[in-house]
């Protein structure tokens, strides 16, 4: 029978509890485990488990939700030309590449990644079916924008990408609002979780194409916003000043990715604050880019620097909802829990650091009612952390202090000394 094959709850017992809710820790705290959800979570005086429960003592530890990285790009894995356009090594090297980064990333505690560009959904399907290990994906596949924009992957020679078109990672150039209408219904076939777009150039884009150089029209984007919406799918828009990130708040995006200029929009960011837009401020990927070896790259990262971390400052007194992403790809992999340290660094505390990559990422993403938080019927995505990112939030950088990863309540890591052997 069905109740008898059920396997018997699990109980972690002794550790201090971060629940993502933004709640003081809980010392001698015990969580419940049912199948793939959380159960109960809190002070242990206070609780109660079935006789026949399974214990797991882990005194001394701490346990917070499983982390998420609200703007990765798995698939990517170097900035130069050949790289970024596969040249350099077999298509099955380049996935075989990105699989390693997956298993790294969830052996880091990342339990949940929100893929911006690159990632094609047959990681997610392989994933799902247990044929690699990963986090949980949502996909954004390809950057929409228009030609010259930032999702237009021709050379500054003029040359297209010769590589072969990949159905999966549909073409991602659209011009007029007919166009983007049909590029967004296109990436949702094609399996996008969410739409990923760009209004405004970046640190890396080509010369010519900058942090304030606008992509797409008003019209264009709330042809892209309306269709998203209208497929139930979020708008996450790359966008980091001038013109093209006004375009972006008004068009009704659900997120600004980077946002580096917003300190010089101040109604734009009372805007976001005041319709819960979120910001994604990615510091890592500019530490990264402030040694770039493109000179125009690393110039325009030197020159953002101040703006970015004024924006951040900004955003939080205008109480603009935060989320942790590290714009990884090329870099950053697996240590996707620098963007916690920066975060503190720009202003945050290290409870709202450790929020910005659990309840807000999962608010941001649109699954906070299933993730983010250790309360009673979530999904059991959780970390067992030998040390307290509330002390330093470095602890989530070193892989032996990630002691045990579960998602939806299975163990997917398990580095204790005296762990069974996988
Ligand atoms: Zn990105």
């Amino acid at each position: 029978m069905e109740s008898e094959r059920r396997s018997a709850p699990r109980v972690i017992t002794g550790v201090t509890l971060i629940d993502g809710t933004g709640r003081a820790p809980i010392a001698d705290a015990a969580l419940v485990i049912d199948g793939d959800r959380i159960a109960a979570a809190g002070a242990r005086h206070a609780m109660s488990w079935p006789a026949h429960a399974a214990v797991i003592d882990l005194r001394g530890r701490t346990v917070l939700p499983g982390l998420i990285d609200a703007h990765d790009h798995l698939a990517s894995h170097g900035y130069g030309f050949a790289t970024r356009w596969g040249l350099d090594e077999p298509a099955s090297t380049v996935h075989l590449r990105t699989a390693r980064v997956l298993a790294d990333t969830l052996a880091m505690g990342y339990t949940t990644v929100r893929d911006a560009g690159g990632l094609d959904a047959g990681f997610k399907l392989a994933i799902e079916q247990g044929l690699i290990p990963g986090p949980r994906l949502v996909l954004g596949l390809q950057i929409i924008s228009p030609t010259g924009g930032i999702g237009d992957r021709t050379s500054p020679s003029g040359h297209d990408c010769c590589g072969a078109f990949d159905p999966l990672l549909p073409p991602s150039v659209a011009n007029g609002p007919d166009q983007v209408r049909d590029v967004v219904r296109t990436m949702v076939r094609a399996g996008a979780d969410v739409i990923k777009t760009a209004t405004t150039g970046g640190a890396s884009s080509r010369p010519g194409h900058g942090p304030r150089d606008a992509a797409f029209s008003s019209e264009e984007m709330q042809a892209l916003v309306a269709e998203s919406h209208a497929l139930g799918r979020r708008v996450m828009c790359h966008a980091l000043g001038g013109p093209g990130v006004r375009t972006a708040v008004r068009a009704g995006v659900d997120s600004i990715e980077h946002g580096t200029y917003l300190d010089e929009e101040p109604e734009l960011m009372a805007e976001m604050a005041k319709r819960r837009v979120f910001l994604v401020p990615t510091l890592t990927v500019y530490v990264y880019h402030r040694e770039s070896p493109a000179p125009h790259v690393r110039a325009r990262a030197q020159a953002l620097h101040e703006h970015h971390l004024a924006t951040v400052r900004r955003a939080l007194e205008l109480g603009v909802p935060i989320a942790a992403g590290t714009d990884a790809g090329g870099h950053g992999h697996p240590r996707n829990a620098l963007e916690l340290g920066y975060l503190v660094e720009a202003g945050l505390t290290r409870m709202q650091a450790v929020q910005a990559a659990t309840q807000w990422a999962a608010q941001c993403l649109g699954l906070d009612g299933e993730l983010g938080t250790l309360e009673a019927g979530r999904l059991a995505d959780l970390i067992v952390v030998d040390g307290n990112p509330l002390e330093d939030v470095k602890v989530l950088l070193e892989p032996r202090r990630i002691e045990m990863v579960f998602k939806g309540g299975a163990v997917c890591v398990d580095r204790r000394a005296d762990a069974p052997a996988a």
